[in-house]
């Protein structure tokens, strides 16, 4: 097996040169390892096999794969997030420190669509590729008793819902697919061929849900790509209220919930190694006639920026009417969440112009 998957590698780095697993897999460190570890790498990297086209190719397990197999990781991690020297995560929240208010760039950006969320896993559970149906069942209960005290708190307020069947908060498959629709909710996982061969959507939809503040502007997914996916969403934009709201609700949650698991290194531990680090990724919806009519030359132009574009229904989704994308800072590692802030605002002024040039 594991000499087939040595071959198999090599063709992938062949065929596949942006599949960053197979670019940096190293034989002789894989031909190290005893059989246990071996078998625990080769369940990281089956989605990177199996689908070729990956970006990334290998997905983390357990809290401590980053540690355990950081001599291989690491190059992985170093080529997408383009860092060559010191890894140090560092954090900074102040978000008062600088206005980012998106109206200062043009009237017609005081009300679009923001979004910021950041990944969290807890130390006392496998990552979301291993857990099992009962660990799935088991973390979202825990999840639920922390958000029962944030529901009884009147910043948040606000209600779970839940898609595991026969939970107490059970939602309706209508206001399931309601949910998604309003981009709060996340989709279907078991039709991610990424997620799939990964397991990380294993026992779908057993353990999945949302918690979703009174106002509507809080929410915290449960059991996606993650354990946790926190986020802030409002419409307007004023880019230092939507990071407040985030670092306010993200404060309050994590005094309830586990410790999150973390590395000295890459901060924030997430099941993908795109998201390391700030584990955040800080979105507008935006029109962009013009830019987006060619999706392509758009993507392009806007990583020269250090931005990346989705569809308007999220990763592998299209733009939308009236050219709707998705527009977020790529670099989640070594920059502080305030960095990436900034870098939405700056980034965002500048397709703006190209776009009305
Ligand atoms: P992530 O991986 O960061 O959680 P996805 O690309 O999976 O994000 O998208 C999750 C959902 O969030 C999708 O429905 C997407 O359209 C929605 N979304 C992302 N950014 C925004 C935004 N700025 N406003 C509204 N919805 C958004
Ligand atoms: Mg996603």
């Amino acid at each position: 097996m594991s000499e087939q998957t040595i071959e198999i590698i090599k063709q992938i780095r062949h065929q596949h040169p942006g599949n960053l697993m197979a670019r940096h897999f190293d034989e002789h460190l894989y031909r190290q390892f005893d059989a246990a570890k071996r078998q625990r790498f080769d369940q990281m990297i089956a989605s990177g096999i199996e689908n070729r086209d990956s970006q990334m190719g290998i997905y983390a397990m357990q809290p401590g794969d980053y540690d355990d197999f950081a001599e291989m990781i690491d190059p992985m991690i170093r080529d997408f997030h383009a860092i060559k020297g010191e890894i140090r995560q560092q954090h900074d929240w102040d978000t008062t420190a600088k206005i980012c208010d998106l109206g200062a760039i043009d009237p017609r950006l005081k009300d679009v669509s923001m979004r910021v969320r950041v990944a969290r896993n807890v130390a006392n559970f496998p990552l979301p590729g291993a857990m099992s149906r009962n660990e799935r069942v088991e973390f979202e209960n825990q999840a639920v008793a922390a958000f029962d005290q944030l529901i009884a708190n009147p910043t948040f307020g606000g209600s779970y819902l839940s898609i595991t069947p026969g939970s107490a908060h059970e939602i309706s498959a209508q206001e399931y697919e309601r949910r998604v629709a309003a981009h709060q909710m996340f989709k279907d996982m078991s039709a991610d061929k990424y997620l799939n061969v990964a397991g990380i959507s294993a026992d779908w939809p057993h353990g999945r849900g949302m918690y979703v503040s009174s106002d509507q502007d809080f929410l915290v997914w449960v059991g996606e790509e993650d354990h946790l996916r926190i986020m802030a969403m409002q419409h307007g934009g004023n880019l230092n209220a939507l990071f407040a709201r985030l670092h306010d609700g993200l404060e309050v949650l994590s005094q309830l919930l586990p410790a999150f698991a973390t590395s000295p290194a890459y901060g924030n531990v997430t099941s993908c190694p795109t998201n390391l680090g700030a584990g955040m990724r800080a979105s507008l919806h935006l029109q962009l006639p013009k830019l987006a009519a060619d999706m392509d030359n758009l993507k392009q132009q806007a990583k020269q920026l250090g931005l990346a574009v989705r569809g308007a229904g999220g990763e592998h989704s299209g733009a939308g009417a009236g050219g709707l994308v998705d527009i977020s800072p790529s670099a989640r590692l070594g920059v502080t969440e305030m960095q990436i802030m900034q870098r939405l605002y700056d980034g965002t002024a500048q397709l703006w112009a190209m776009e009305n040039r």
